[in-house]
């Protein structure tokens, strides 16, 4: 059932007014057309949000789609994770997943009516030729010595070249189009080359393979598209995707009409599969599902959420100019969502040992806790407290500067729902002079929730429990590129990757202590650290290995670049 939503975007509007006019019978169908040849990323969830979701709101249809065309860069396990990533994304195909190999026979037909309808040459120029034929944006081309072959000529030699006789590279069929076009794309375009290679699902049936111009409006047919939804970078392809259709005959009420949108880009990373498959083939990150990775795969073991995806993609919105998107704002997105659902728990990151010298030995009180303040419903939790915790070393200054509130010598601070303690000395190592240790006394009168409580100090600092705490490593993230330039120039391959990354990407942390509560933490959880950040349990975790990302820092820099902004959304 057809239904007309309020239009939220430019494609929304084109496709409402089809369905005034009755185009393809007001029928709504999208497909979201991946090449095998690498992990899906961030922008490819712009794309999959964009066609599943017009599906959705106009009650229409979405495909899935294998755009799988050339055999040598694309691989089985490539499929595999699309299909995962799409469906992790909260989207269903239901049984529509198709190859655009699974329409080389038809393909092959339709090229074989190209040529009946004079429409296209086979062409003997080498590649090198092609090029000087082919003219400039300034001066138009010229026509191939072979663009008069008759018609007869030309079937056999296709049939031939199907058939195996010829060798790769030495011939191409081309469409007859205009040499003279100020489109180069539609200079007589190459629709079928020759090449052996074996097909990840034809195998060794075909030695030539159709041209993704040619390819691509014809999937697209077969299946009923009525909107191909594409990239800008297609504009200029447009002209040869309406060609193919106008020239086998498909009715222009009833045929797919391409639509181009701009692509996502992200500060701080680069979007193609060819600097993405370059940075885990040469070992700068940890495979595919690297959390440092813009991959979904990689944004899952990050922990970043479905929704969170979902709602960035929502926010980002669709236009038809390209621009930059801050990262700042994908990060929003997992702050909102895991602030509202992810239950809270302290971790020491970098743990210093405090000794409350008065507080009795062997004595274990429960701290009762909210487990999310945001969230009520999630309950309380008890957290042990006793004699020697640990804090955070970053929360202690034997020399504080102005406005440090935290722990100094002879300094008091509460220790989250539990009391206010004083530095009474710092021990250090002997040989290196390191703080080691700090003495303390607690104040039994200021338990968090009963009725001394009322002292108040300027510092709260998360703790946990020496006797109790859990070790556990944490994996700190940080941008695989520092500089947003130095993604945009390792994106068009200005400069070598390796010059632009950013060398802490990621700092490993070991003995973290953890409070019990997570010692049932299993892959794939997320947590707020409190004061430190949102976190994940990594698929490398177990019971004696606790292993946790870091997903973002609370720190939200997305509200600080909207202030700035002067808060327009
Ligand atoms: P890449 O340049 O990363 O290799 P691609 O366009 O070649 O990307 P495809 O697998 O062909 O990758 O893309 C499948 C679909 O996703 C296409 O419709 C494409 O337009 C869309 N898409 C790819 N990258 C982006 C992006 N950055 N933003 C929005 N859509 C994208
Ligand atoms: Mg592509």
């Amino acid at each position: 059932m057809t239904q007309k939503p309020v239009p939220s975007n430019f494609i929304e509007n084109i496709i409402n007014e089809d369905l005034e006019r009755n185009k393809n019978q007001g029928r709504v169908h999208t497909r979201f057309p991946p090449e095998p040849n690498g992990y899906l990323h961030i922008g490819h969830a712009k794309s999959i949000c964009l066609n599943f979701g017009i599906a959705d709101r106009y009650g229409g249809l979405c495909n899935l789609r294998f755009d799988d065309t050339n055999p040598i860069k694309e691989e089985v396990e490539y499929i595999d994770s699309i299909q995962e990533d799409v469906k992790w994304l909260g989207f269903d195909w239901d049984d529509r997943i198709y190859y655009a190999s699974d329409y080389f026979e038809q393909m092959y037909e339709y090229a074989e009516q190209l040529i009946k309808a004079g429409k296209a040459y086979v062409c003997d120029l080498s590649s090198e030729e092609m090029r000087e034929y082919r003219g400039t944006l300034t001066e138009s081309g010229k026509e191939s010595p072979y663009r008069q072959r008759t018609i007869d000529e030309n079937l056999d030699i296709f049939r031939g070249m199907r058939a195996g006789e010829f060798e790769d590279g030495s011939r191409v069929l081309r469409a007859k189009i205009d040499m003279a076009s100020p489109n180069l794309n539609m200079r007589d375009p190459v629709l079928y080359r020759i090449l052996r290679a074996t097909h990840h699902r034809t195998g060794d049936e075909w030695c030539i393979y159709p041209m993704y111009d040619y390819a691509h409006p014809l999937s697209d047919a077969i299946e009923n598209i009525t909107h191909s939804i594409c990239t800008l970078e297609f504009e200029d392809h447009r002209p040869l995707y309406d060609w193919v259709l106008e020239s086998l005959g498909f009715d222009v009420n009833h045929r797919p009409q391409q639509i181009e949108f701009a692509r996502l880009e992200l500060t701080h990373t680069v979007m193609s599969k060819r600097k993405l498959r370059q940075l885990v083939e040469q070992g700068y990150v940890n495979g595919w599902d690297d959390p440092r990775m813009p991959t979904i795969s990689g944004l899952r073991r990050r922990g970043y959420t479905p929704e969170a995806i979902r709602d960035f993609c929502n926010r980002i919105g669709v236009a038809k100019s390209n621009s930059v998107v801050e990262v700042a704002l994908l990060e929003h997105c997992i702050r909102e969502d895991l602030n509202a659902r992810a239950p809270r728990r302290m971790a020491v990151l970098e743990p210093l040992r405090v000794v409350l010298e008065n507080y009795p030995e062997g004595l274990t009180e429960e701290m009762e806790m909210e487990n999310n303040p945001q969230n009520p419903a999630m309950g309380i939790r008890k957290v042990p407290f006793s004699r020697i915790l640990y804090i955070e070393r970053e929360d202690f200054r034997e020399d504080p500067p102005k406005k440090f509130f935290r722990l100094a010598p002879g300094r008091e601070v509460r220790l989250m729902n539990a009391y206010i303690i004083r530095c009474e000395e710092v021990i250090k190592d002997e040989e290196t002079g390191e703080v080691i240790e700090l003495r303390c006394t607690y104040d039994p009168t200021t338990r968090s929730g009963s009725e001394g409580s009322t002292r108040k100090v300027r510092g709260t600092l998360h703790w946990v429990s020496a006797a109790h705490a859990l070790e556990a490593e944490v994996r700190m993230y940080d941008y695989l590129f520092l500089e947003d330039e130095a993604a945009e120039e390792a994106e068009t391959g200005a400069l070598e990757l390796e010059q632009m990354l950013n060398p802490n990407s990621l700092v490993t942390l070991t003995g973290v202590r953890v409070e019990p509560e997570l010692a049932d933490a299993a892959p794939g959880q997320r947590y707020q650290f409190l004061r430190q950040g949102y976190f994940c349990v990594d698929p490398d975790s177990s019971v004696e290995n606790l292993v946790f990302n870091r997903i973002v820092p609370l720190r939200d820099t997305w509200a600080k670049i909207q202030k700035a902004r002067g808060g327009k959304k």
